[in-house]
Formats: structure tokens, sequence, C-alpha cells
């Protein structure tokens, strides 16, 4: 069996470093609507999103038998929007005017967990909607990568997804860190796990915006105040 490669995308030595602070910013549900275009991908397949928990698998069933997909069912519906991206996912509101404020304080990276043989459609999407900021797709733990940032960047560094259990793995990582829940898509927040002790939410980018503005804020207050 074939295996492609598990990181694509920059080395993190290779990285440019303009900044000592850091922003890691999943795509899907963060930069990207996943969801939307997911749920109308699994109506054009005669099957519909549930969302009665906060996951997939279970949750999506048959719109003729109502039998519940496979795993292995969902992945391939992945992979179909995966393939089409450039047409079916657009930006989340507000993300492009956030971030390129933003990247005037820090640097910005996109850290994806999308299978990473798919890095040049996704790359080719971003820079079409003018966000050139760099990108690593990996199946390796984002909580590892984020460690190996932290090594690079003095700080703060935030990192930004979706998944609660992203941003669990990432403190456990690199606790230093500071932890931003962000889902762009409102059906499955009735059933968000507990996020980490500390970690802040936004429900959109203006108030992720301000929560980053602040981080940022209190850290060169911090710096300013120290001898
Ligand atoms: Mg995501």
């Amino acid at each position: 069996m074939t295996r492609t490669s598990v990181t694509a995308g920059p080395s993190i030595e290779s990285l440019a470093k303009n900044h000592d602070a850091l922003l890691v910013l999943d795509v899907d549900e963060v930069v990207l609507e996943f969801i939307e275009p997911f749920g109308q991908l699994l109506e054009e397949h005669g099957a519909r999103l549930h969302p009665e928990s906060f996951k997939l698998t279970g949750n999506v069933r048959s719109i003729s038998t109502g039998a519940a997909l496979s795993g292995s069912q969902l992945d391939r519906v992945t992979e179909i929007l995966y393939e089409t991206q450039a047409a079916r996912q657009t930006l989340v509101a507000g993300v492009e005017a956030s971030l390129d404020r933003l990247s005037s304080r820090a640097d910005i990276l996109f850290l994806t967990a999308m299978t990473p043989s798919y890095y040049p459609h996704r790359r080719a999407l971003l820079d079409s909607k003018g966000l050139h900021y760099p990108m690593i797709a990996t199946e390796r733990s984002k909580g590892a990568i984020v460690a190996e940032l932290s090594e690079r960047w003095p700080g703060p560094l935030v990192f930004a997804d979706d998944l609660p259990l992203n941003l669990a793995g990432v403190r456990k990582s690199a606790p230093a860190v500071h932890l931003l829940h962000l889902m762009a898509n409102t059906v499955f927040r009735p059933h968000l796990p507990p996020l980490p002790a500390g970690a802040h939410a936004a429900a959109e980018w203006g108030e992720a915006e301000r929560i980053i503005e602040g981080i940022l804020a209190s850290a060169a207050l911090d710096s300013a105040l120290s001898v």
C-alpha cells in the first residue's frame, strides 16, 4: 500500500518570522465554511445531516431509508468536498478583513487536518481569496506542531479551532498557548462539549478579532512593564 505524506506545506523552520506573536488557525469552520457545503453535498447524494450530538458519524442519514451513513461513506463525501472545495467552500464571514488587520501585529499560519494530498486545491482556493498566509496540512497531532512552533515564536501564541478536542490537545502539548474556540456554523453549538479551562470562545470573526487583540495588547503591556 502506498502511503502519501502525513504533512504537506512549508517546514516550520522555513516559515517567515516577522513578529513574536503567532496566530495558528484551523481552516475548516474557522477560515472556510465546511458544515454548510458538506450538508449541501450530502443532499446531492441523498443524505442529510441531523446534528443531534457533536459528531458527524451516526448523525448523517439516508433521506430515503433513514439508515446512518458509515464512517467510510462519510470519509468519501469529505474527500469529494476537498476535491471540489474551490467551487464549494466559501470564506467564513469577516475572516479576510480581520486577518488583514491582525497581520500587522502577528504572524499567521493556517494549520489544517485536511488530507495532505488536497494541499494544492486548498492553497489555490485560499490564494484566490487573497489569503496568502502559509498553510500546513497534516495528519499529525496539532498539539505536536504547535509545540514546535512555540520554540520559534516567543509569543503570545493563539490557536483557534472548532473542535474542542484539538484545543485540548494543544493545551496538553503547549500549555502557554492561548486557546480560542470558533465554529462558523451554528448547528452543532447546542451540543458543544466543554472547552479546556481558560479557553476563549467567539461566535464570529468580529468577536474573535477583539479577543485576539486583547491577548496581543496584554502581552505587549506585560513586556513593556518587565525590566
Ligand atoms: Mg476545523
